[in-house]
Order: structure tokens, then C-alpha cells, then sequence
């Protein structure tokens, strides 16, 4: 199938890179899903799909860390990674040599944020952030219309958070500081301690834990930027009690520090309108950038 002026995108996750092709009105008419395995095979798994369509532009939101940087001589390539063999493999070298044309790569929360913020639950809003708790957490943050962090995207994950009391004798999973947010919070943090969150019961106590700590990273990032609106995806988000348990955490911790200077939690805190495509919307629209 052939069909002109469309736009290609990955939202390329540590996991699986989600693939897909947008109409101009960014209307998505065709998915893929691609296991991550080796660069070299999983680049070519993507290139038969993205082969099948005439594309005109292409955008890449990927897993970190990566070189964003658009003057650097190593855009577009992933820095030193646990990662096995994607150390300092180059996507958009990759991709522009694949398909002949200009590729655009930023951060994954980045590219969600930018689809967000286009489209979608921060649409209007200059001042807001994307966070994502799955296997690890991160954020992409955009302060008065800009996205922070040029060259170096934040490493939003890696800040530091106050224990939960059930948590007093756990050590965290980050290799680098034990219990950070991404080392208490993230989707390995949570197995590690209580086993696969698809399975817990809705009274199950992580939800709570789960939830102070991401209230936690919430009220710095107001208190830091004076967000108007936050945005969290990621695999935890699924689970539906999720979000208002963050929300009813964040306004007790904040115990009406801010007043009415800013919005309730349930305007402030959301989940993605693209649900789990915002980073594909955001690949997409990222990829437009260059036309
Ligand atoms: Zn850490």
C-alpha cells in the first residue's frame, strides 16, 4: 500500500517500539509493534513496516538517555546504556539511511509532551510536564512554551523522595541511589517488593505507597515550576484508582500551601488524552517538525 504525504513515527520504549503512520490531520491508519532485540534487528523489523508506505516525514520519541541535542555531532544516538548492545547506536543514522529521509529524535516523555500540549490534556497550557511511571520514570517538562533541558534532557526520575513508613527496610532498585523516585516507585521498584502490580487486589497497599511518592514528585515540580498542568502515563496509570489517589495525596501534602493560586488537583494532575499513543502522536508530530 502506497499513499502520499504521510508522517511516520516510533515511540521507541526500552521494551517495544510502538511504530505507526499518521494522515496529515494526525489521524493514525497503521500500527506495528516491534519487539526491542538487537539495533541491527529490530531497526530492519521496523524498516519492513515504515517500507510500506510513502512517508514524508519521520520523528522518533525514544527510551533515554539520548543525545537531543540538534548541534551535537552525536544527535539522535543513545548514550551508554545498561542497555546490552544499544550503547551509543545512532536511531537517526539508522532510520535516515533506511528510508531517505530527515529523522527528528527526542526523549520519549518529550515527544508525549509535545503531543499533549499540541492536542491534547495540556492543549492552551505553556507550563506543563509529562511524567511516565513504567520500568523507570521520567519527565519531560515545558516551562512558559519551552521544553526544559536543551541539550540535556532532566532526569526527573532520579530525584530524591521522603520514605514511606511501610518502606523504612527497603533499599530501592536504582543502581545509583537506591531509593529514589524511580528506585521506590517504578513498575520494578513495585514488583520487587510486592510482585507484579496487574495482580494486586484495589486495597492493596502499594497503590498507597505508590501514590505518595508520585504526589511527592508532583508537588515539586509545582512548587518548583508552578506548573498548571501535570500529566502521568505509563503502565502504573492503567490501573484506574491510580490517578485520584494521587490527587487526594498531593492536595494532603500540600496542606493549601499554594491557596487559590493554583488549579484543584483533578484539574492540575491528569492521565494522557492519548492515552497510551501519546508518544506515538508525539513521534509523529515530532517528525512533522522537520517538513
Ligand atoms: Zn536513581
Amino acid at each position: 500500500m502506497t499513499k502520499i504525504g504521510l508522517s511516520g513515527g516510533i515511540d521507541a520504549g526500552g521494551t517495544t517500539f510502538k511504530c505507526g503512520v499518521a494522515l496529515a490531520n494526525g489521524e493514525i491508519i497503521a500500527k506495528q509493534r516491534v519487539d526491542v532485540t538487537t539495533p541491527v534487528e529490530t531497526v530492519a523489523q521496523c524498516l519492513t513496516f515504515f517500507r510500506q508506505y510513502d512517508l514524508s516525514s519521520f520523528g522518533i520519541a525514544s527510551f533515554g538517555p539520548i543525545d537531543v541535542d540538534r548541534t551535537s555531532p552525536h544527535y539522535g544516538r543513545i548514550l551508554k546504556t545498561p542497555k546490552p548492545n544499544w550503547s551509543h547506536f545512532s536511531l537517526k543514522a539508522a532510520f535516515e539511511a533506511g528510508l531517505n529521509l530527515n529523522v527528528v529524535v527526542d526523549s520519549d516523555v518529550n515527544g508525549a509532551l509535545l503531543a499533549e500540549v499540541t492536542f491534547g490534556a495540556a492543549r492552551g497550557i505553556s507550563s506543563a510536564a509529562y511524567i511516565t511511571v513504567g520500568t523507570g520514570i521520567g519527565a519531560g517538562i515545558m516551562s512558559s512554551g519551552e521544553i526544559l533541558g536543551r541539550p540535556y534532557h532532566p532526569e526527573f526520575g532520579h530525584i530524591a523522595v521522603k520514605k514511606h513508613d511501610v518502606d523504612r527496610g527497603f533499599p530501592g532498585v536504582c543502581p545509583f541511589h537506591g531509593d529514589c523516585l524511580e528506585g521506590l516507585t517504578s513498575v520494578r521498584a513495585l514488583k520487587k517488593r510486592w510482585g507484579d502490580p496487574i495482580d494486586w487486589d484495589a486495597n492493596h497497599q502499594g497503590w498507597n505507597v505508590a501514590a505518595n511518592y508520585l504526589a511527592q514528585a508532583c508537588a515539586s515540580l509545582v512548587l518548583t515550576l508552578r506548573l498548571e498542568r501535570i500529566i502521568i502515563g505509563g503502565g502504573l496509570m492503567l490501573a484506574k484508582n491510580m490517578l485520584p489517589k494521587i490527587q487526594t495525596e498531593f492536595e494532603s501534602q500540600l496542606n493549601g500551601y499554594l491557596g487559590n493560586s493554583i488549579a484543584t488537583a483533578d484539574n492540575l494532575i491528569c492521565t494522557p488524552f492519548y492515552g497510551d499513543d501519546a508518544g506515538l502522536h508525539g513521534a509523529i508530530d515530532l517528525g512533522k517538525q522537520a517538513v
